[in-house]
């Protein structure tokens, strides 16, 4: 990373705005300052923004332009998707259960749980030890009266690439909505809603080199859904509230690098990231890579360091100048166990003990050696003192 200080393993929880969409983002903020919803130039001006981006969005994932609603970001998305959908169906019919995996995002996760409290059936499908939902088993979970299933295209702990086509095409057959998280997908893995089939698909633009607190719902032509934000009827009326301009028009910015394949490397992260592997796995034997057997995104390892406090480890290559995480950034600050490792298998000494290193487009082979040598001081450090050297 050309910046100066600590080096940033911590992708996955959010990026360094790309230097073109900090332009975009000013230009919106500057320039085209008006209310998109304001009839005069000003207003027009603002509203030319974000009508580009949502082109830009769209394009960059397969979909027409009115397929993309503007959110607040990918938990915003994922909250929509589950309840708008589930509501929706609902009131057409006698819909009440809803079917995703245990190793979803909290914001798939917790919505589901609101549809539970209300009196639907949520099923949680399992996943293999390798972090990979079968699609027989979603399957086998759905029910005449399943309303929608939701599961991501990448896990955001593990990396792990979900079967999303496989899964959209089951459902599909047997008439319920597919909705997916591609959140941690984008940028980094092809993401088509036609190839892949789904009906709702959630975007985030802060783990694309975006502001944060912008995101996108896909909502594929003639799917209904129940809107979450009332009000002056943005959004072709499904999302009330101003929008915001600058983190839409940074968004766009950051979709137009994906679509231009100028964002990241993807084969080059990838090989940085199996270096990172690699690196740590020689130097450490005992640790374990979660998920390496699995297709992953091209930046994410996850690794335990069985009888090690993965909060005090952390703490130790935080101190040493080395950021990662331990597991989903959104939960981490309650320090939650990783729902995602449990999920895997992992017993608890290795989940407890779990590190997620996600690399980014500005991450050098540099970064990445020192990091392994730091890794590998700070935990033979923490063994000799555990006694476990
Ligand atoms: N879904 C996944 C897979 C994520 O990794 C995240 C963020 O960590 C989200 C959803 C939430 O996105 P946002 O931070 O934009 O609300």
């Amino acid at each position: 990373m050309s910046r100066e200080g600590p080096i940033y393993l911590d992708f996955n929880a959010t990026t360094p705005a790309h230097p073109r969409v900090v332009e975009a983002v000013r230009a919106a903020l500057v320039e085209s300052f008006g209310n998109p919803n304001s009839y005069h130039a000003r207003g027009t001006a603002a509203r030319n923004v974000v009508e580009g981006a949502r082109e830009r969005v769209a394009r960059a994932i397969g979909a027409r332009t009115g397929e993309v609603f503007f959110t607040s970001g990918g938990t915003e998305a994922d909250n929509w998707a589950v309840l708008g959908a589930a509501r929706a169906r609902a009131a057409a019919g006698r819909a009440r259960h809803v079917v995703t995996s245990a190793i979803e995002h909290h914001a798939v996760l917790a919505a589901c749980e609101r549809l539970a409290h209300e009196g639907w059936e949520v099923s949680r499908v399992a996943c293999g030890p390798d972090g990979r939902v079968d699609p027989a088993s979603l399957d086998a979970a759905l029910r005449p009266d399943t309303a929608l299933c939701s599961l991501m295209a990448a896990n955001n702990e593990l990396g792990t690439v979900q079967p999303v086509a496989e899964a959209a095409r089951l459902c599909r057959g047997r008439g319920v909505l597919f909705h997916t998280d591609a959140v941690q997908a984008f940028g980094k893995l092809p993401v088509d809603v036609g190839a892949w089939g789904v009906d709702l698909l959630s975007l985030s633009a802060h783990k694309v080199y975006a502001p944060k607190g912008t995101g996108a719902l896909y909502v594929r032509r003639g799917v209904e859904l129940a809107p979450m934000m009332l009000g002056g009827g943005q959004e072709r009326g499904r999302r009330s509230g101003t929008e915001n301009v600058p983190g839409i028009a940074g968004f766009g910015e950051a979709a137009h690098l994906v679509t231009e394949g100028a964002l990241l490397d993807p084969a080059v992260l990838a090989a940085l990231r199996d270096r990172l592997e690699e690196g740590i796995v020689e130097r450490l034997p005992g640790c374990v890579v979660h998920g390496r057997s699995a297709p992953r995104t091209c930046n994410t390892a996850s690794i335990g360091f069985p009888g090690l406090g993965g909060e005090v480890l952390l703490a130790r290559l935080d101190l040493e100048g080395v950021q990662a995480s331990l597991g989903a950034a959104c939960a981490s600050g309650a320090m939650l166990a990783s729902h995602v490792l449990a999920a895997i298998g992992a017993p608890p000494e290795v989940a407890t003990s779990s590190v997620r290193f996600s690399l980014g487009r500005e991450t050098t082979a540099e970064e990445v050696d020192q990091a392994v040598e730091v890794v590998a001081r700070v935990v033979l450090d923490m063994r000799r003192r555990h006694g476990l050297a």
